[in-house]
């Protein structure tokens, strides 16, 4: 049960101090610091209005001051904006036309719209009498609230990635969007589509963007491009989300895994170069918890051997080395919007993002099964669009892109210190670049011992990675055994910790000071 539905009864209440009310401004307020989603049904602002209004006028009547109806009507809209400031709008959906069969529509309205939640996640807060009666267990009045709350107080769960919070902030361009998309149809290579390849291109600065079904799909359609397959070598890091090397192998090729950075975490650009061998068709580092690795470093080494650089940048799309934006630090850059990324869709999605005219046309082809027009195939695709829908979730989330951005940058700075004045280890940023802290990642002893104690005390953690790809069951026949140890002892250690934009600094400290004390 997180989400209160505001009767339009207790919002008037809120509005104007009425004799009676105090119950409805005191469960409110025990809502809110219990972690409640409060909510406003859409379809009653007319009538918010008018009630707020003649209880305004009549409350300054008695007191000798007669308001004009303008002016009043006036003083309601303020103070209800007031008011609804951190409600969430729930929208007003015509049900099966049987509205109007209810003798009140407006109720019968706000009754059904309950029916969006999951059933038992949302309760109606109602004074009403009929409310009550109708609604059954799906409402309460205030006093009931509050006595359950006190009761059973329900504590805001701790979220290891919040996506809660940015929803609610963009609600109105989400849902904007998707309805956009519902009304226009066009659900595969919708205008939507091209519209973020357009944003997307200008906001890392390279030349060209072609969205794709997910981040491992941009991987694959880009190795693809690069005609790498059988018999062929890629060199990369072996500490890495299992797709990075995954799509290597699904093309015949193989994973030549370097060992890491002991700092940073990412592959280490001095090893690179004595696994080079005739075969080798390209080195796809990772910018691993969104730092980019060595990429002037990596692409001179590319260079000397003419071959093309894939940045797996799953992780860190927003992130700058140099000054440039990742995605945009070598022959192709890939990106991922799985929700939990640093820019993330509602399912899956993912980019590709180039400089060069013929990767470019060759992606666009080879995502929609390798056809140069309509089925003439000129090359061996995959069925790898992202859809339209997910393009415009995407668009929504980008206005507010370089806020999240800077709220990224600034707690893992803050991270950094608190983690530095405890003594705890932690993966390292380098100075010519930024990371967009994907994971907030630190290095442990005994860390199963830690996570239980973290579990006990609510707060969530991941562990990213606790193997190796090149010590996993699928992998390790394509590799040498224990050639990368620096790897191996990380994936030992590493404990990441919640992170986002939406992070509160308060939730910072728990988590900061819950870490020490176990220390
Ligand atoms: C998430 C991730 C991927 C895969 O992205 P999907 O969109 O989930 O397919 C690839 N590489 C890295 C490093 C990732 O973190």
């Amino acid at each position: 049960m997180n989400h209160l539905l505001l009767d339009v009864n207790i919002v008037v209440d809120l509005c104007v101090a009425r004799a009676g009310s105090p119950n409805s401004l005191a469960a409110v307020a025990l809502a809110r610091e219990q972690g409640f989603q409060l909510w406003v049904y859409a379809g009653s602002v007319q009538t918010l209005e008018y009630v707020v209004a003649s209880e305004l006028r009549y409350a300054r009547q008695k007191v000798g001051d007669a308001l004009s109806g303008n002016a009043v009507r006036q003083l309601a809209r303020q103070v209800l904006g007031e008011i609804t400031i951190n409600c969430q709008w729930l929208a007003a959906l015509a049900k099966e036309g049987a509205v109007f069969a209810d003798e009140d529509p407006e109720d019968a309205q706000l009754i059904r719209s309950l029916e969006r939640f999951t059933a038992g996640t949302a309760r109606l807060l109602t004074r009403d009498g009929r409310m009550l009666e109708r609604c059954g267990d799906a409402a309460i009045t205030p006093e009931a609230f509050i006595e359950q709350s006190l009761q059973n107080p329900s504590k805001p769960k701790f979220e290891f990635i919040d996506l809660k919070t940015q929803q609610n902030a963009i609600r109105p361009q989400l849902e904007q969007n998707i309805h956009r998309v519902l009304h226009h149809g066009t659900y595969i290579m919708g205008k939507e589509v091209e519209l973020l390849e357009a944003k997307l291109a200008a906001y890392t600065g390279a030349k060209h963007c072609i969205t794709v079904a997910s981040g491992t799909e941009a991987l694959l359609i880009s190795l693809m491009a690069l005609g790498i397959g059988a018999g062929d070598e890629v060199i990369t890091t072996p500490f890495t989300f299992v797709a990075t090397a995954e799509v290597i192998v699904l093309l015949g090729a193989k994973p030549v895994f370097v060992d890491i950075e002991p700092d940073t975490c990412n592959i280490d650009a001095r090893l690179i170069e004595v696994k080079i061998t005739e075969r080798t068709k390209a080195i796809m580092p990772v910018s691993l918890y969104g730092q980019p690795a060595d990429m002037d470093e990596i692409n001179a080494i590319a260079a000397k051997y003419n071959l093309p650089v894939i940045e797996d940048a799953a992780q860190s799309f927003g992130a700058t080395y140099k000054g440039k934006k990742s995605c945009n630090l070598s022959t192709i850059g890939c990106t991922s919007f799985f929700p939990s990324k640093p820019l993330g869709c509602y399912g899956d999605g993912g980019a590709i993002f180039t400089d060069d005219d013929d990767i470019y046309q060759a992606c666009r082809e080879i995502r929609i099964h390798g056809q140069s027009r309509r089925y003439y195939h000129t090359r061996v695709g995959v069925g790898g669009r992202m859809d339209t829908l997910q393009c415009a979730i995407v668009l929504a989330k980008l206005e507010r892109f370089d806020w999240e951005v800077e709220q990224r940058l600034a707690l893992g700075q803050r991270y950094n210190e608190l983690m530095d004045e405890a003594g705890v280890q932690r993966v390292q940023q380098r100075d010519d670049r930024t990371s967009v802290f994907a994971q907030y990642t630190v290095l442990v002893e005994k860390r199963s011992e830690l996570e239980a104690r973290f579990r006990e005390a609510g707060i969530p953690t991941a562990v990213h990675y606790p193997v190796p790809l090149n010590e996993q069951p699928a992998y390790q026949h394509l590799c040498c055994a224990d050639c990368t140890p620096i790897a191996q002892d990380k994936a030992q250690r590493v404990m990441s910790l919640p992170m986002g934009a939406d992070l509160s600094l308060t939730q910072q400290s728990i988590v900061c000071q819950a870490l020490s004390k176990l220390f």
